[in-house]
């Protein structure tokens, strides 16, 4: 493969998906989003942290490793084994008690927009779409401040029984808390000291404090459900958050619940516009049977597109029973872009998509259904866009408009990414699945199913890398229905 040649492909499908975006009508993006309050700690925060208790209350505390936020000990004590093994830990918070402790005794540096649904509604605001319907059912009037004031963010308000789309500024709840979610992030090299023993951090991580208050529901307002032509014309709708699903709730109410109140959304919106497309952006999500729940039962004949990260390939495939296929997409290793490849077209098959976007750091694939509405060349071009984005991103850390976005195109192709889909070639060329000619596009042309594999810009020292998956696959599928408005349109 050509690296020069995967350059001028970038800049080309950047600027195809840039004249294709205009003949988008809108797209649809729910429900979670919340605020992330970021705190640097230094070792003086650390020492007045700890000065809060009595030391060897921490000890005790460490020692019973606590599953959840119930008070501020449990937190210190969740900070030191997350420093001490530098080890990346989110525990949840089932209170908003801890967000009051910490905003008195520590304070954060700066807070963001977080959520999937938030970064990719703040997202798909800046690259200009005509209208982005955006749907919190917690939407706070803390939390509706985080969206950009580009104007094209709308979200949908009851007025007396009737339901108008408005700036979230002014359609949030009267009344409602706020998801606030802390991000504690610390430096390798620090120096950390509790009841006589010091310890070195062996490496820059962070600990996330997940705010889960009860009231916290997956849900539509029945009134915007029941008036759901409202947010039309949208030509897609990009949904996540579905992890927040709980097993059971206090009111008697289950998953079970929530699962099919989510299915309805998404066949009333498939039944307001036939060629509407649901993507749904994955996530981790610990619970086995929810995972499984929201796989086989939400998405599973219902979305056309899926999009996820390596880790959340094996996860799948791991609870839809394919556990040696998910061991190996694990394990990496030689085999590791083979396992994914296989693990992309086993979800595509089990859970019956039209389209399976998994991205890596380096590479990315796309596993198309036959039938798809598009030539291979057009869904590379998407694909292609969304690495340009990734990379504006990586670099400044945000995305402010299209123009800026185009900053993208001045990071390298990854060559380690390179050399991944090198080996890969190998696997498909030798199994007859392309040839090595189709291969240097990037093109697979199966019997069942088609296939992209990119490789793409990554930042060396990025500025920051949170929420670049979501950006990844936002990216891919908004140029990707643009592409197919456009030819819709016969332009
Ligand atoms: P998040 O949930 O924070 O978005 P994911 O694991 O879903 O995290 O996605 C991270 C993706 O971001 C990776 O798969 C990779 O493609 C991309 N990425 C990460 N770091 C960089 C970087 N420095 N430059 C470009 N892309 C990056």
């Amino acid at each position: 493969m050509d690296i020069e040649e995967w350059e001028q492909r970038h800049a080309e499908a950047f600027y195809n998906a840039k004249e294709a975006l205009p003949y988008l009508d809108g797209m649809f993006v729910a429900y979670n989003s919340n605020i992330d309050a970021i705190r640097h700690l230094t070792e003086e925060d650390l020492s007045k942290l700890v000065g809060f208790f009595d030391e060897s209350d921490i000890q005790d505390r460490v020692a019973a490793y606590p599953r959840e936020i119930a008070e501020p000990l449990d937190f210190v004590a969740r900070l030191l084994i997350s420093m001490r093994e530098g080890k990346a830990a989110e525990v949840p918070a089932y209170t908003a008690d801890i967000h009051e402790w910490l905003k008195e005794h520590l304070g954060f540096d700066y807070a963001r927009m977080g959520g999937q649904a938030g970064i990719i509604s703040n997202l798909l605001g800046r690259l200009g779409l005509k209208k982005v319907v955006a749907y919190v059912p917690w939407l706070s009037e803390e939390q509706a401040e985080y969206f950009t004031a580009t104007g094209n963010i709308l979200h949908p308000k009851v007025e007396n029984g009737k339901v108008l789309l408005k700036p979230p500024g002014e359609a949030f709840k009267p009344g409602i808390g706020s998801k606030v979610n802390w991000i504690l992030e610390y430096s390798k090299d620090m120096n950390v000291t509790c009841a006589g023993n010091t310890f070195k951090v062996p490496r820059d991580n962070r600990l996330i404090i997940s705010s889960r208050p009860k009231w916290l529901r997956l849900d539509m307002d029945k009134q915007i459900y029941e008036q759901l032509d409202t947010l039309l014309p949208v030509d897609g709708a990009m949904l996540s958050g579905y992890q927040m699903i709980k097993e059971e709730y206090e009111d008697g109410s289950t998953y079970k619940d929530y699962v099919e109140n989510s299915v309805k959304v998404i066949e009333k919106l498939k039944s307001l516009n036939p060629e509407l497309r649901i993507h749904v952006e994955l996530t981790s999500i610990q619970n086995r049977l929810i995972r499984k729940a929201i796989l086989t039962e939400i998405v599973a004949r219902h979305v056309h597109s899926l999009g996820l990260d390596t880790v959340e390939v094996a996860n799948a495939l791991n609870v839809l029973g394919h556990e040696e296929l998910s061991y190996s997409v694990i394990r990496k290793g030689e085999n590791g872009i083979m396992s994914l490849y296989q693990g992309a077209v086993q979800l595509m098959k089990d859970l019956d998509l039209e389209r399976v976007h998994v991205h890596s750091l380096g590479f990315y694939i796309c596993i198309l259904a036959k039938g798809h509405p598009l030539t291979l060349k057009e869904h590379r071009d998407s694909l292609l866009f969304s690495s340009v984005l990734a990379a504006a991103q990586a670099l400044n850390g945000n995305i402010e408009n299209l123009a800026e976005a185009e900053a993208g195109l001045e990071v390298p192709v990854s060559s380690i990414g390179l050399e991944d889909l090198e080996n890969f070639q190998l696997y498909c060329t030798g199994r007859k699945l392309c040839t090595p000619d189709e291969f240097e596009y990037g093109y697979v042309y199966g019997s069942e199913h088609d296939a992209i594999l990119i490789p793409s810009k990554v930042v060396e020292r990025p500025k920051a890398t949170v929420g670049i998956g979501d950006t990844i696959s936002a990216g891919a599928f908004v140029a990707m229905l643009a592409k197919i408005k456009q030819k819709h349109s016969g332009k």
